[in-house]
C-alpha cells in the first residue's frame, strides 16, 4: 500500500481506484480468461477498450468524436517532437516556437534537424501582454507552444492564436487538468505518465483536417494522416499503458471532468503558492504571477543546502517526489490530478512550518 504522498513531475501518482483496476485486469482483463498483459491488439475486447480511451478523452476535452481523432503512439512525448515536424514542417515556411520552458527548446532543437524553425522568446517572469506570436512576414507550417512548463512553472494561460497556421501544443504536463477554450490549440500531444497513467504511451489529438496533412513520404507509423483513417492499430501496440489510460480517463470523468479537475488544480496551487507569498524570503519564485503553472509549483531557497535540507524534512514527513529537475535545481512539488486537494494541504502545510522555524 502507499506508504506517502508522491509529488513527483512524472511518472506522478496515479489515483489508488486505477490502480486496483489496473490489478484486476492483470489477472483477468473483463471476463476473458486471460490476463491484459496477453490481450492482443486485434482482440475485440482490446479494440473495445482503444474505443473507449479516444472517445472518452475527446468527450473529457468537449471536441466532437466526428471531427477529431486522439491517437495513441508507443513512446513519450519527445518522440513527438519530431513526429510534428516530420508530419507538419513544410519547405520554404519555417514552424515558431515560444520559448518558455525547458521543454520548449528541447521540442524547437529535436525540429530543427528537419527543416528552418524560429524560436519565438518569452519572458516568463513577466505578464504577457496578449498572445505570444506577432504576424508573422511569410508562410509558417505551424506555431508550437509548450502550454505548461514542467521544468520552470510557468503556464500559458492568454489565449494564443495563430492565423494561417496550425497551433500545436505540447501539453504532457497540463493535458486534462484545464479546459481548453483559453488556448485553443489545433492539435496537442502529451506523454501519459502525467495525467494519462504511465509510461511508454503519448496521445495526439487533433481534427482531423489538421491531422491530415502529413505527406506521403512520412513514413507509415508515424503518418498522422494514415493512422487518422485508420481504426485497428497495425503493429502492436502498448496495450498495458493503454489499458491505464483508459482506466484514468473513466476515473477522470467519474471524479467530475476536466472542469472539476481545473477547479481542483486551482485550489491546490492556490494552497501553495499561497505558503510561497506569505514566506517569500524563504520560498523565492520568479514566474510571473499571472503564469505560475497550477502543475508544477517551482521554487529555489536560499541556497543549495537549504534546499537539500528541506527536501529531506519533506522526505521525513512522507511528502516525496519535491526534487527540482536536474537542469534547474530547487523544488518542485507536482500537482496533477493524482494528487488530492488533502496531499496538496499536506505540503502547503508543511511548507509553512518549515519557514516559521526557519526564522
Ligand atoms: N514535454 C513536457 C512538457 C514534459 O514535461 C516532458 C517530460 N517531463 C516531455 C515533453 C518529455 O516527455 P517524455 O519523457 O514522455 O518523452
Amino acid at each position: 500500500m502507499r506508504t506517502h504522498h508522491f509529488f513527483g513531475a512524472g511518472p506522478s501518482q496515479v489515483p489508488l481506484p486505477v490502480i486496483e483496476r489496473i490489478r484486476e485486469h492483470l489477472l483477468e482483463y473483463e471476463s476473458s480468461g486471460r490476463s491484459i498483459l496477453e490481450i492482443g491488439h486485434r482482440n475485440p475486447l482490446f479494440l473495445k477498450m482503444l474505443e473507449q480511451a479516444e472517445s472518452g478523452i475527446l468527450d473529457l476535452l468537449e471536441l466532437s468524436r466526428d471531427t477529431h481523432r486522439a491517437l495513441f503512439f508507443a513512446g513519450g512525448a519527445r518522440q513527438q517532437f519530431q513526429l510534428i515536424p516530420i508530419n507538419f514542417l513544410c519547405a520554404g515556411a519555417p514552424a515558431e516556437y515560444l520559448m518558455t520552458d525547458y521543454w520548449s527548446e528541447q521540442a524547437a532543437s529535436a525540429a530543427e534537424a528537419f527543416g528552418a524553425i524560429r524560436r519565438i522568446t518569452c519572458d516568463i517572469t513577466r505578464e504577457q501582454p496578449g498572445s505570444p506570436f506577432a504576424d508573422s512576414a511569410g508562410p509558417v507550417s505551424y506555431r508550437h507552444i509548450t502550454s505548461n512548463g514542467t521544468v520552470n512553472g510557468y503556464q500559458l494561460i492568454l489565449p494564443v492564436v495563430s492565423p494561417g497556421c496550425p497551433l500545436i501544443a505540447d501539453m504532457s504536463s497540463d493535458l486534462l487538468t484545464r479546459r481548453l477554450p483559453d488556448i485553443r490549440p489545433d492539435v496537442m500531444y502529451a506523454g501519459a505518465q502525467k495525467n494519462l497513467g504511465c509510461a511508454g504511451l503519448s496521445v495526439v489529438i487533433g481534427h482531423q483536417d489538421a491531422l491530415g496533412h502529413a505527406a506521403s513520404r512520412v513514413p507509415f507509423h508515424w503518418n498522422y494522416a494514415i493512422l487518422c483513417d485508420r481504426r485497428v492499430p497495425d503493429a502492436t501496440p502498448p496495450v498495458l499503458s493503454i489499458a491505464v489510460a483508459a482506466e484514468m480517463i473513466r476515473w477522470t470523468r467519474e471524479e467530475g471532468g476536466v472542469g472539476e479537475m481545473e477547479r481542483r488544480s486551482r485550489l491546490k496551487a492556490q494552497g501553495v503558492y499561497s505558503v510561497i507569498d506569505a514566506h517569500a524570503d524563504v520560498y523565492r519564485t520568479t514566474v510571473a504571477i499571472q503564469n505560475r503553472s497550477r502543475q508544477n509549483v517551482v521554487w529555489h531557497m536560499r541556497d543549495a543546502a537549504t534546499e537539500a535540507s528541506f527536501i529531506e524534512a519533506a522526505v521525513r514527513e512522507g511528502l516525496t517526489g519535491i526534487r527540482g529537475h536536474a537542469s534547474a535545481g530547487g523544488v518542485r512539488v507536482s500537482l496533477y490530478n493524482g494528487v488530492s486537494m488533502a496531499e496538496a494541504d499536506d505540503i502547503a502545510r508543511f511548507m509553512d512550518m518549515y519557514a516559521s522555524h526557519l526564522r
